[in-house]
């Protein structure tokens, strides 16, 4: 079905064709070459990361980040249940137990006294997923791991440019973990239509990042000189995109601050034309949690229950809108159900139930935008 106003619209920042052109007529197409170091350099100046590492997928970053813990068969993960498939694959790849957090009641994010009733001696590693982008509550659940000694990982596949803020300031998203993953899927702020990145923090893991990314050689220490012959000295696989890829994402990155402002700008627009909506009791408007900042990754609402949802997703579809759920509880998927040790998840199944996600693309019209609202206003006064 054809959607007047879809969900998401892919975005061309305008460069992206000319870097690529430029990639093919260099006549070096394979990874790690000039705009992958680019792509490698702006995030690092950025954003302080430590290192960064280009990847075809943030899937593939999260095995990258698996791969570096060294996670196998008697290691324990934390992790939300209210997350993507990827998040949760990449430590069962490497045999390790998964134990799912639930969701705080302000927002999906993983709740810090979740994750503390999980900690046991087998827990070794935690990870947190920026939900829509807005910061998890860090300092607590840094100071967790830190007790504990449990490195904290950082699913940030949805978070480029936003910030966790407390009483010494601003901290970018993805610099906190140890190590923490991006994606450029066609769905996220900024794309390459499928990409990753992989960010490293911690000295720890700095060279063996570069040896798993390699495919478990040590080629790109050959390359800068510093061993006179490269070969298998770990673990590894082919986590490179192409330059084409990282050609195509520096011309989206070098225009990162006009496609955030705007997406801000439509974001704004949203929340104040549903705020009446929220006032009248129908539905909850998202939140910006006092400690996060806002990168307008997404615009969702939520309804008092999966019914209602589920008659005004359908509702705004026979309106050519597209509004969509977003994940299913991993914990009561069917893979991972028979898995799952009993416990109730009940903020995390409350949002698979009544979250709906609105259209929020860089094209998206403001006169399209105030239709979804005008709609969204029709069914519940109807
Ligand atoms: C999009 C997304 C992923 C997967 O990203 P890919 O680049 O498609 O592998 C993982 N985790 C979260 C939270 C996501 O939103």
């Amino acid at each position: 079905m054809e959607f007047d106003i879809p969900f998401n619209k892919p975005y061309l920042a305008g460069p992206e064709m000319d870097y690529m052109q430029e990639a093919v007529n260099s006549l070096k197409l394979s990874g790690n070459g000039k705009f992958s170091q680019k792509c490698h350099q702006f995030f690092c100046e950025q954003y302080g990361f430590r290192k960064c590492l280009l990847t075809t997928s943030c899937t593939d970053a999260l095995e990258m980040a698996a791969l570096l813990l060294n996670l196998g068969p008697e290691d324990e993960v934390i992790l939300p249940s209210f997350t993507f498939v990827s998040t949760a694959n990449a430590f069962v790849l490497r045999g390790a137990s998964l134990r799912f957090a639930d969701s705080l009641s302000e927002n999906p994010n993983i709740s810090p006294a979740s994750i503390e009733s999980l900690i046991g001696p087998k827990t070794k590693a935690i990870v947190v997923v920026h939900y829509a982008g807005m910061a998890c509550p860090m300092n607590e659940i840094l100071a967790l791991g830190k007790a504990h000694r449990i490195p904290v990982i950082e699913d940030a596949a949805q978070a480029i440019d936003n910030v966790y803020v407390d009483q010494n300031g601003p901290r970018f998203l993805g610099g906190l973990g140890v190590l923490s993953a991006f994606s450029f899927h066609e769905t996220k702020n900024i794309s390459s239509g499928e990409g990753g990145m992989l960010a490293i923090n911690d000295q720890t893991y700095e060279d063996r990042a570069e040896i798993l990314w390699e495919k478990g050689t040590n080629r790109s220490a050959f390359f800068r000189g510093e061993v006179d012959k490269y070969g298998w000295v770990d673990l590894g696989s082919s986590f490179l995109p192409s330059e084409l890829t990282a050609a195509f994402l520096y011309g989206q990155l070098e225009h990162l601050k006009q496609i955030q402002d705007h997406r801000l700008k439509l974001w704004q627009l949203y929340h104040e034309a549903l705020a009446p909506l929220e006032q009248a009791g129908y539905l909850k408007r998202m939140q910006v949690p006092e400690y996060s900042g806002n990168n307008a990754h997404m615009y969702y609402l939520l309804c008092r229950s999966a019914k209602e949802r589920t008659e005004l997703a359908a509702f705004l579809k026979s309106k050519r809108i597209l509004a969509v759920t977003h994940y299913l509880s991993l914990h009561a998927s069917p893979f991972f159900s028979p898995k799952h040790d009993g416990r109730d998840l009940p903020e995390s199944d409350r949002y698979t139930q009544t979250l709906l996600r609105l259209p929020l693309y860089m094209d998206l019209k403001e006169e399209e935008l105030l239709k979804v609202c005008a709609q969204i206003d029709a069914f519940f006064k109807a």
